[in-house]
């Protein structure tokens, strides 16, 4: 009997936040006046585009920009019109939100109803001056009130981000978003650190006020330690978990599994295809209504550079990977093909190999761009 067919990861992009924070470099805009009924009819015209490809989804992840300035009736429209163009077996739907957004608790219990199972939060900190500093739009308290009522609107899982290496910030300051983050005890936390992009406003910010980046890391190893206890594992460089919690459409992107992403610069890895789509949401949605395509870049993976990304994808995660699985779906023995370089990583103590696991060991994850790029 053949194996049943992978499921793959659908990604949805929602361009629009309310208005744009200074630091931030993902693919947003601040909302127009006439909404965002042109963004729905190019994710109905891309979804109708990909329903091809046959594939199957089990975990869906709306992400942004900020996508809960959808209400509960569009959450419903959007899984209709998924539905209409590809087969669902959803068993994890995340929603992002942001603690700014005007959620009372008909809406948090709406989304729930609609059928998301999964909120993060991105609360970015549970400190007045960094979330000043940050230009956020609201007071370390509201994101604390909002978590408690998104706790209680029948998520499975609620999960919030926090960024580390902002300027002012201080042991105390760190301290106290992580007693947030027990009292508001959630199932999930990301944790950044702040890039420096060039050319966002935040770079002037920086200029005056410059972080050192060992004080960053530092920093970032505070906030992991007080997470592990507070009873969270780590599962990814930048992601940790209560039991049960991970998210699984994230595990597909470190464990090289296939997903779609729909709307303006989304990323997409089918088969031996990976392609990324238009960054600007008119000529998007333009490009899609003249059929020239939404596709910005795309590339064909040769076999080497597919399990060469594989690798690397997988070596992001905490428990590594499993080479005789590797062995299995690649056709590389690991351990031969790159003899060299393991040895000497492992000599510097950058990578274990452990009953058949290859891994960088936790507390080496931070500085493991040295190794990523040794295989890449
Ligand atoms: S809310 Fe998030 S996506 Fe929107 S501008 Fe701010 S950081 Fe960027």
């Amino acid at each position: 009997m053949s194996p049943p067919p992978e499921k793959a990861g659908l990604y949805v992009h929602f361009p629009f936040c309310r208005r744009k924070c200074p630091y931030c470099h993902f693919a947003s805009v601040p909302l127009p006046d006439g909404g965002f009924a042109a963004w729905r009819e190019g994710l109905d015209r891309e979804a109708a585009l990909r329903s091809g490809l046959g594939l199957e989804f089990d975990t869906l992840y709306v992400g942004g920009g900020t996508p809960s300035l959808l209400g509960p009736a569009d959450i419903s429209e959007l899984l209709e019109l998924l539905g209409r163009h590809f087969r669902l077996s959803v068993r994890e739907f995340t929603l992002e939100a942001n603690p700014a957004s005007e959620t009372g608790p008909e809406t948090l219990a709406g989304w729930s109803q609609a059928g998301v199972t999964r909120l993060s939060v991105g609360v970015q900190a549970f400190d007045d001056r960094t979330l000043e500093i940050l230009g956020r739009e609201y007071a370390a308290a509201a994101a604390e009130s909002f978590l408690r009522r998104a706790r209680a609107a029948g998520f499975r899982s609620v999960g919030l981000d926090l960024m580390v290496g902002v300027p002012g910030e201080t042991p105390a300051s760190l301290e106290r978003t992580l007693e947030a983050v027990e009292r508001t005890s959630p199932d999930h936390v990301s944790l950044y650190l702040l890039e420096n992009v060039e050319g966002l406003p935040f770079e002037t910010v920086l200029k005056n006020n410059p972080v050192d980046e060992d004080r960053a890391a530092d920093a970032f190893e505070l906030a992991a330690a007080g997470l592990r206890r507070l009873g969270f594992e780590r599962y990814e460089i930048s992601n940790f978990a209560r039991p049960g919690h991970a998210c699984l459409h994230n595990l597909k992107y470190w464990r090289y599994e296939p997903f779609l992403g729909l709307g303006p610069s989304a990323a997409s890895h089918v088969g031996p295809e990976r392609w990324s789509n238009i960054e600007d949401v008119g000529r998007w949605v333009a490009a899609l209504r003249d059929g020239t395509g939404p596709r910005a870049e795309g590339v064909a993976l040769d076999p080497a550079r597919n399990f060469r990304e594989a690798l690397v994808s997988g070596l992001r995660l905490v428990g590594g990977i499993d080479l005789a699985d590797f062995r299995a779906r690649f056709g590389v023995d690991l351990r031969a093909w790159f003899a060299p370089e393991i040895a000497a990583f492992e000599r510097d103590g950058l990578i274990i190999i452990e009953q058949d696991i290859l891994r960088i060991p936790e507390d080496k994850l931070l500085v493991s761009n040295r190794v990523l790029a040794a295989f890449v």
